[in-house]
């Protein structure tokens, strides 16, 4: 079954076919710049073909149809006919407590993704474009959505509840929802294969470092406490957002500056994180190399990071009672052990104790701790892409998923 995958933002759709039975993808890419000028199409194939395209491409339904063009096309595509695109999976971010799973997209889930605009005005709305172009370009095809809290709405209630009035909750639905669902649950099932234990019966934390990072402690299956909130803002520090702070210092900051509500949520988001500490960039890779060259302030950067994600193993661990694995996933969870080392640094006495030599392997996929080490550490390569695709299939073929 070929399910093609689209993750669509405000102006850009990244895309998959992938080959559902086989887990393999025939085709990848992204469009850049809808409704804007220098609009491009990027295609690679399985066998490594590649072509960029340039187009006027106005808007989600244009960008569908370009996607479909060079899927088609007979030089450089993988399909030859619309009907080889057997259903759709679209990423959706925020089902808020609607959706604890992935589900069929029908007018009623339309609806919920539409009422779910207010908490996620960033993100749904550009989801639900994607998923209307599709109606247009590929009309009968399934759609199924996929959605980035949904694994994290096991949640308890002591873990996703703020210390604010509890109206707040009722009346605005102010509460901690989770992101990078499909991720934490991809590497979670994953480590657990490799470790050949039953994924219900062991305690697991998962890093997704990326640009976004985000961390969750998996009980069981089930994600019992995660630390992105209410929005993406909370918990670790990341490229460019702040993670924790105490809300005051936002009160703080606006009336010291005079900043509007909008200039301190650019500030938070966009200017703060490894950017705002080291002066030197939002990438891991440019602040890393520039500690190394002996910058303090990439090296305050780093530490903070890195700190924060050794802080909340320690306290995920305390709240699932005991710790079986720990795995690291995203752009820079997958690719730096300087970064895994220093957020397991001196864990030993927790029963983390990271073998120098794994962790510096070049393998993709692998174990980095030492054979006595009672926790193990895992580096897994997250793929979102799948979990949408297979869930996708599954829902498509009748099945629930989780
Ligand atoms: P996104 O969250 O946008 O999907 P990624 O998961 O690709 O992003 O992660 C991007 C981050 O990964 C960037 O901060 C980048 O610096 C970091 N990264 C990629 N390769 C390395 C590396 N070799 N060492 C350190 N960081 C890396």
């Amino acid at each position: 079954m070929n399910i093609l995958v689209l993750n669509c933002g405000s102006s850009s759709v990244k895309y998959q076919l992938i080959e559902a039975d086989s887990q393999k993808w025939l085709a990848k890419g992204s469009v850049e710049r809808i409704g804007m000028s220098g609009a491009t199409l990027k295609n690679v194939r399985h066998d490594g073909d590649e072509i960029t395209i340039a187009g006027e491409i106005v808007d989600h339904i244009v960008a569908i149809e370009y996607i479909l063009a060079v899927l088609l096309s007979r030089n450089h595509g993988v399909i030859n006919d619309k009907s080889d695109i057997h259903a759709i999976g679209h990423r959706v971010v925020h089902g808020g407590e609607t959706f604890s799973g992935s589900v069929l997209i029908t007018d009623e889930v339309i609806k919920s993704i539409r009422d779910n605009f207010e908490i996620a005005p960033l993100h749904n709305p550009h989801n639900l474009r994607g998923i209307n172009a599709c109606q247009v370009n590929l009309p009968g095809t399934p759609q199924v959505g996929v959605f980035d809290t949904a694994f994290h709405q096991k949640m308890p209630r002591k873990a996703f509840l703020y210390g604010l009035p509890y109206s707040l909750y009722s009346q605005y639905k102010i509460r901690r929802y989770g992101f990078h669902g499909a991720s934490h649950r991809y590497v979670s099932e994953r480590a657990a294969a490799i470790m050949q234990r039953d994924y219900h019966s062991l305690k697991i934390i998962t890093c997704h470092l990326g640009n976004g990072c985000s961390m969750a402690a998996i009980n069981e299956g089930i994600s019992i406490d995660t630390t992105m909130g209410f929005t993406p803002l909370e918990g670790l520090l990341m490229g460019t957002r702040s993670g924790d702070i105490d809300a005051s210092i936002v009160l703080y900051i606006m009336g010291k500056e005079g900043i509007s509500l909008a200039e301190a949520n650019t500030l938070l988001n966009k200017h703060s994180g490894l950017q705002g500490i080291s002066g030197v960039s939002s990438d891991m890779r440019e602040v890393i190399q520039e500690m190394k060259n002996g910058d303090k302030k990439s090296t305050y950067a780093f530490d903070v990071f890195c700190y924060r994600v050794k802080k909340y193993i320690g306290a995920y661990a305390a709240a699932m009672g005991g710790l079986d694995c720990v795995v690291f996933t995203g752009g820079i969870g997958e690719n730096s052990a300087d970064v895994r080392a220093a957020c397991c640094e001196g864990m030993s006495y927790f029963g983390i104790t990271i073998d120098d030599e794994a962790n510096r392997s070049n393998e993709k996929e692998k174990l980095i701790t030492t054979r006595d080490s009672r926790t193990k550490v895992f580096v897994i390569p997250t793929n979102e892409e799948l979990v949408i695709a297979l869930d996708t299939k599954a829902i498509v073929e009748g099945k629930t998923v989780a």
